[in-house]
């Protein structure tokens, strides 16, 4: 809820203990409310309605009706005249009145567009119907000096911990930001809990009511539409945001989040900046990746329930195991621009291969770990080898490259394009699958050739040598011939 920011690189900042006093009441507001009255009402209608009404609610087409919820009272109106007298101007769009000291400019007067563009993306994200039709509205005060503010009373005693941003109800306050970017930003992770909380009635547990925001927040802005959701294509995109280093950095430090805490986030505690980017990180990823998206998507219907993490976990027992996998090879590869969808690895069980006898196939260059269908078994001696030209990126002009790799330009300590390979034991990773080294994140070389007696029975897995990051612009494949020469 509440986000802090500072310039790039972001370094995690400690406990502010004015801001431990002020999250007490967001918790009370998000994660231990009362049921809005209409809901008590529907408790009181009897088993079966409620059995009937909870079918509906978690029918998976059903939209819910914008407005659905009466969350507290609407905000509170104040004299123009006094406005004025305050120094302060009013901005006002459709679905968004904001209120600031900041003198005119086109990326401060912009905003409400910015505000009103999102509301669609949001109503649609969520799966929530009929909100271009309501008189939904947000009241925001965006602050560089508090002091009018408190003046006219926007600003009362109990939200002066707010360090960055904060939402309660059809209220949200933030703080004024160095770049317009996070600015923007801010107002739409703001907006986003605002968005849920008054439409679906809370906005789930914290590392989802984190995620989301910080999903939907990231966006890209061209002056009259907004894009949320994106992943950014480079640092320069999103000015201050910071998540993509945050991860780097902790992954390079030994300091990945396990998925077990990053699903206890507790978010009525300040939160540091890396907390947002792994919530940030684990959302865009489940959001983007083709087989787990649209499970994540059904999330809103659920964001009530007590019990909402047992249900997300459910949702993937089949195959958390791979996901875990591919999580793991997400924040150790992590980039701008990152390419989930390329990055999809195929866990179909393979076979193993008659002894003598080749088996010849091709892997795309423009994909991430490719399952060759093979099963290498420990003890035996196998022969790898790999032959092709293909072409590494476009620009500024093609790189011509074999599977020994361009020695000119490395990635992750090898050769560009050089053909790699890894061993994907699934069975000893079902248990524990955060344990251990993830063995996308361990290849060995194979380039040319190469001979391997594995310790260790497992799908052969293939790909080049390139960040997930720069894959849509290589084409053609490499042939790869695999024999079994011995035990
Ligand atoms: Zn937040």
């Amino acid at each position: 809820m509440i986000l802090s920011s500072q310039p790039h690189p972001i370094i995690a900042s400690p406990v502010d203990q004015r801001l431990s006093r002020i999250t007490e009441p967001m918790a009370d507001l998000f994660l231990m409310r009362p049921y809005p009255a209409k809901v008590r009402r529907i408790q009181r209608a009897g088993q079966l309605v409620r059995g009937l009404l909870l079918f509906l609610w978690l029918s998976a087409n059903c939209l819910i009706t914008a407005q659905a919820f009466d969350t507290g009272p609407p905000p509170p109106t104040f004299s123009d005249t006094k406005v004025d007298d305050a120094g302060l101007r009013k901005l006002v769009g459709k679905h968004l009145t904001l209120y600031t000291d900041l003198p005119a400019s086109p990326e401060i007067d912009e905003l409400p567009d910015v505000f009103d563009d999102a509301v669609p993306q949001w109503a649609k994200y969520l799966g929530i119907d009929g909100v271009g039709r309501t008189q939904w509205h947000m009241q925001g005060y965006l602050m560089k000096d508090r002091d009018p503010f408190r003046a006219v009373g926007m600003l009362p005693p109990e939200r002066e911990g707010i360090r960055e941003g904060f939402s309660i109800d059809y209220e949200l306050w933030l703080a004024d930001q160095p770049t317009a970017y996070y600015r923007r930003h801010l107002l739409l992770h703001e907006g986003t809990h605002g968005f849920m909380n008054t439409h679906l009635g809370s906005c789930g547990p914290g590392w989802y009511m984190e995620g989301t925001a910080e999903l939907l927040a990231t966006h890209s802005w061209d002056g009259k539409k907004v894009t949320l959701g994106i992943m950014p294509k480079s640092r320069d995109e999103v000015p201050m945001l910071g998540r993509i280093k945050l991860i780097q950095d902790a992954f390079s430090t030994g300091r990945q989040l396990p998925l077990s805490r990053l699903l206890q986030t507790n978010n009525r505690q300040p939160l540091t900046n890396e907390t947002y980017a792994w919530c940030w990180a684990f959302a865009k990823f489940l959001d983007s990746h083709p087989r787990y998206r649209d499970r994540f998507r059904t999330l809103p219907k659920l964001v009530r329930e007590s019990d909402f993490n047992d249900r997300f976990r459910h949702m993937y027992t089949n195959d958390w195991p791979e996901l875990v996998q591919e999580w793991r090879l997400f924040v150790g590869t992590l980039d701008h621009n990152h390419d989930i969808e390329r990055s999809m690895i195929d866990f179909t069980p393979a076979q193993p291969i008659p002894p003598k006898e080749a088996r010849i196939l091709s892997i795309a260059v423009d994909r991430g770990w490719q399952s060759t269908g093979w099963l290498l078994e420990a003890g035996n001696t196998y022969r790898i080898a790999a032959t092709g030209r293909y072409q590494m990126g476009d620009r500024p002009k093609p790189w011509p490259c074999e599977p020994n790799g361009v020695t000119i330009r490395y990635y992750a300590g090898r050769p560009l394009g050089r053909v790699i390979g890894t061993l994907y034991a699934g069975d000893e990773l079902k248990d524990n699958p955060e344990q251990g080294e993830c063995p996308f994140l361990q290849p060995f070389d194979i380039g040319l050739g190469t001979t391997i007696q594995p310790d260790q029975s497992g799908t052969l897995y293939l790909k080049i040598n390139e960040s997930p990051a720069q894959l849509a612009d290589n084409s053609g494949q490499a042939t790869i011939e695999i024999m079994m020469v011995g035990p």
